[in-house]
């Protein structure tokens, strides 16, 4: 149990209590922490059918397992939830400190339920827990969150050695499109969390702690460690890219083959001066790491004590989709989204449908054209929830549906598209069509072998081989979620690199397949719970954009790739695991599970 804590607590919101207890080590081997645990933990307590804004409906912080264990790259945390963009399970990443600390306070994971009647912060240190009321933190910004509670904190050492999770007025005031800011930094994924904090009266999570996480062959971990940052050093990506361009670097080799869409996916981008990695590069001036991460790859600028961090998704997203010409201002606009806690990517992504449609002569309330500088004022409305923010806070789906235009949302599952083009990338496509928590990239991230090849060379064109692909990578990525590794230490490493360090830290030796096979074991569980919250294969669609209108004579085939990704996954033809499959993932009692 030294790399697990073996233990979570559950806090009450309604009753302003708390309780600590174990989690067995049998469930942790099968789910490790993380996504996984996080999973688990939700399926076996929400019922699928809630409404994600219920005061019933949960929310599991989980540690990846391998948190404050020293190994490189592995200190995300997973917040699992349903969220109320979606509809679906969905998983955000907590990037920095949180999670670590979260081990160093002596839990594997934490669950929030219930709702405060104000608003609320956690404190959690050395298993000791607080609620205390925050009503003087009700609409502040993240900054200004994170700078209250350190002063309150009233002690440097103790604000220094504490981690916040907080949310934004966006999230307080109730849009899908919200998520949680950690230390200055935004979610990966999750956007819909930070409505449910706001549901919740819940503000804030302040973290420390100070207990060890213990290795079982210290030594040995150490070599493995060390090993791997070998390889670190002799990737381009993780030795040059990242650190110097953060994964803005995306953004030159996107340009480069004509999968960078601009205008809202109408078109291949143009590149536009200054908004490519060099542009980054001159731009922010600074890097900052994760923990235990040695690529550091957050480039931000510092101007008047403001982190300007610029990364791929705001330049594809506010630059290229929504044509902001501008560094400065795109710089402005995430900081904006960070500051009122918005998903970046959900953020621009409804703005460029939004201005779609109003070029269009569709959408009559506002008057927006691609390119249009103004649109800081609808994300401020956004962040309120009032006005035409409003429309747009309940996500493009709902805006393209309202004005009898579903098509010109470019989501799934009612969430954004990432800037990747699915027509010229289509294990992309077929990846965005079945991603469990709607459309997001880092659950299935095939941009590293379909666009980048790093570890194996992929015919762009050619379907057949793509369902095996993408199931292959799904599952790998909620292996990492569940460690708590980040993705892109697959820049520079295989999976089975990481096997060593595995044996020599938990004491059991695993085998690549079986660590595939507990990827595929949470991918399942998590497609259970949407097919029990009413989401089945009419769901597992692209917007016709890409099935039905080409771009340089391409479109994504996704009906061709679908069945056969059904059949590589042990699916039924409605995309439905079979008994065979849940029996041998040990998944046939989650199946079966009553709730009613
Ligand atoms: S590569 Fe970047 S995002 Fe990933 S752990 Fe390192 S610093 Fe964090």
């Amino acid at each position: 149990m030294e790399v697990w804590k073996g233990q979570f607590a559950r806090i009450d919101l309604t009753h302003k209590s708390f309780k600590i207890d174990t989690l067995p080590e049998s469930l942790l081997k099968v789910y490790l922490g993380g996504r996984g645990l996080g999973v688990k933990l939700y399926f076996d307590e929400v019922n699928p059918e809630i409404d994600p804004l219920d005061e019933d409906n949960k929310i599991v912080i989980a540690a990846g397992a391998l948190c404050g264990t020293g190994a490189s790259g592995a200190g995300m945390a997973s917040v699992v939830t349903k969220s109320p963009l979606t509809n679906t399970i969905c998983c955000g990443r907590i990037r920095g400190y949180f999670g670590t600390e979260l081990k160093f306070a002596g839990f594997d994971a934490v669950i929030i339920e219930g709702k405060a009647e104000h608003p609320v912060i956690i404190f959690i240190s050395h298993q000791r827990i607080s609620i205390k009321p925050a009503l003087e933190y009700g609409q502040q910004v993240t900054s200004k969150t994170e700078k209250m509670i350190k002063e309150e904190l009233n002690d440097r050492w103790k604000a220094l050695e504490s981690f916040i999770l907080s949310v934004g007025p966006a999230g307080e005031n109730k849009s899908n499109l919200a998520t949680l800011v950690s230390d200055g930094l935004l979610l990966d994924g999750g956007a819909g969390i930070g409505a449910i904090f706001g549901a919740k009266n819940l503000k804030a999570i302040v973290i420390s702690g100070s207990q060890d996480v213990t290795v079982n062959q210290g030594e040995k971990c150490l070599q493995s460690i060390f090993t791997l940052k070998n390889k670190f050093n002799t990737s381009p990506y993780t030795k040059e890219y990242l650190p110097n361009i953060g994964n803005g670097f995306l953004l030159d080799i996107c340009l480069d083959k004509k999968t960078l869409p601009a205008n809202n996916f109408k078109s291949s981008a143009q590149k536009i001066p200054n908004l490519d990695g060099d542009g980054i590069k001159s731009f922010t001036q600074r890097r900052r790491a994760c923990f235990s991460c040695p690529i550091g790859c957050i480039r931000f600028s510092l101007e008047k004590q403001r982190m300007l961090y610029l990364d791929y998704e705001s330049m594809a997203g506010f630059g290229y989709l929504c044509g902001i010409k501008t560094i400065d201002k795109i710089a402005e606009l995430r900081y904006l989204c960070t500051e009122l806690g918005l998903d970046v990517l959900n953020t621009a992504s409804t703005i460029a449908c939004a201005m779609e449609l109003s070029e269009e002569g569709i959408l009559k309330d506002v008057s927006l054209s691609f390119g249009s500088e103004d649109i800081e004022k609808i994300i401020k409305q956004i962040g309120k929830n009032k006005g035409f923010g409003a429309e747009i806070a309940k996500g493009g789906a709902h805006l393209a549906k309202a004005l009898n235009r579903p098509d010109r949302f470019m989501g799934v599952k009612n969430s954004a598209i990432p800037p990747f083009e699915p027509r010229k990338l289509w294990g992309f496509g077929l990846h965005l069509a079945t991603s469990n928590s709607g459309a997001y990239h880092l659950n299935g991230f095939t941009i590293i072998e379909e666009l980048l090849g790093i570890h194996q060379v992929v015919e762009p064109f050619k379907y057949q081989d793509k369902p095996a692909l993408v199931k292959q990578i799904q599952d790998t990525m909620a292996v990492l979620d569940a460690l708590g590794y980040c993705v892109y230490i697959l820049l520079a490493l295989k999976l089975n690199n990481i096997l060593p360090f595995y044996k020599f830290c938990f004491n059991t030796e695993v085998n690549i397949q079986e660590l595939l096979n507990l990827g595929e074991r949470i991918w399942n569980l998590e497609r259970i719970f949407n097919i029990k919250a009413g989401i089945d294969y009419n769901d597992d669609v692209l917007p016709k954009r890409f099935t039905q209108e080409a771009l340089e004579g391409n479109v994504c085939p996704l009906d061709q790739m679908l069945s056969v990704y059904y059949q590589e996954r042990g699916w039924d033809k409605w995309g439905k695991p079979k008994e065979d499959i849940l029996n041998r993932l040990g998944l046939k009692d989650a199946k079966d599970k009553d709730r009613s």
